[in-house]
């Protein structure tokens, strides 16, 4: 059967221009710091967020837990948002690691306040942890990519300097965030110190995230990754990848966007899933299934015959997301497929 996947944005697999792209790469070794299209990238990025550089990083994980060891020291505690990627997806990097201890607040779709971060903030004792880093995430994917707000950013910010306590942003969908609001990222990135952004997920490359910060950050980043063993050789060829991405798949995600919407529309007009459409500011559906009267297995095994794939989200609800390749078309028969089910 030929699968509507809506699983993740990650699913998108490089088009023909995209390959073309890699095909023509030109490459050299870049531990050496000799690969031109790295090198490209890497400029045109730090130049994007108006950062000082760049550093190309296999993974959005990778470029998280480079940032929160380079932040911090061992026994140090790292501010995050208690849904986070960092803290649920990330296998305990953060512990494994970097040794830091995790302070997480309940965010109101993603973001705490600056008085909950001032609450947070250990007061100089030597019995103490030191707060030595606050991280976010932008869209906030346990909101069904959330947008978070920028005056509370900014709040954060404002309170983080007065405290010489530095921000990591977990910006694996801030493109998303960027079209969905109109702020460019380099008004983001101008609140963080460091931030990490992928080229995998909706920009539709095979493989690659970014770290961008100061040169000196950059500096001791590219350390860090030889030492997780992200140093790799002839990456222009994934480097490629995410140019042309930012070339043709940046502006579109408004598309990704509108499908989404219009995908919670239909969804909401069924009284068995809980759809809230004022929830959907990205790519993102959420829908809560206890009024189906089946389990997460269930509905989405029957989705599944219907040739429809989703991912459970917390404990009662599923998750779908809108990508370059799934058509508008085939989120109406997706939508399609669930009237069958539930209506
Ligand atoms: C996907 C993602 C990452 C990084 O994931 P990788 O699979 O390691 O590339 C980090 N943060 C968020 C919010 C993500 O969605």
């Amino acid at each position: 059967m030929n699968f509507i996947d809506l699983r993740s944005d990650t699913v998108t697999r490089p088009s023909a221009g995209m390959r073309e792209a890699m095909m023509r790469a030109e490459v050299g070794d870049d531990v050496f710091g000799e690969d031109p299209t790295a090198e490209k990238l890497q400029k045109r990025v730090a130049e994007l967020f108006k950062k000082e550089a760049a550093l190309f990083v296999p993974s959005g994980t990778m470029g998280n837990e480079i940032c929160v060891k380079v932040h911090t020291q061992p026994g140090e505690e790292v501010i995050v948002e208690q849904d986070s990627h960092v803290i649920i997806y990330e296998t305990g990097g953060p512990a494994f690691l970097s040794q830091v201890q995790l302070k997480p607040l309940a965010g109101n779709r993603g973001m705490f306040t600056a008085q909950q971060v001032k609450e947070a903030i250990r007061y100089d004792a030597y019995y103490m942890p030191r707060t030595s880093l606050i991280c976010l995430e932008n869209t906030h994917g346990r909101s069904a990519g959330a947008v978070l707000p920028i005056d509370e950013i900014r709040r954060v910010r404002e309170l983080a300097l007065a405290e010489h306590i530095p921000m990591h942003l977990d910006g694996a969908r801030l493109w998303n965030a960027s079209v969905a609001s109109g702020i460019p990222v380099s008004e983001y990135a101008q609140c963080f110190d460091s931030l990490s952004v992928c080229f995998s997920k909706g920009l539709g490359a095979p493989v690659g995230s970014m770290i961008v910060g100061s040169r000196d950050f950059i500096e001791r980043a590219r350390k860090m990754r030889k030492i997780f063993g992200g140093g790799m050789r002839q990456i222009g060829i994934l480097a490629a990848a995410a140019l042309y991405a930012l070339d043709h798949n940046v502006d579109r995600l408004s598309e990704d966007h509108k499908k989404a919407k219009h995908l919670a529309q239909r969804l909401s007009s069924l009284k068995k899933l809980g759809v809230d459409t004022s929830n959907v500011e990205t790519n993102m559906v959420i829908m809560d299934i206890r009024k189906t009267g089946k389990t997460q297995d269930e509905v989405l095994g029957m989705l599944r015959g219907q040739g429809v794939l989703l991912t459970p989200e917390g404990r009662s609800s599923i998750r779908a997301v809108t990508h370059l390749d799934v058509s508008a078309e085939e989120v109406d028969k997706a939508a399609n497929a669930f009237e069958r089910l539930f209506g």
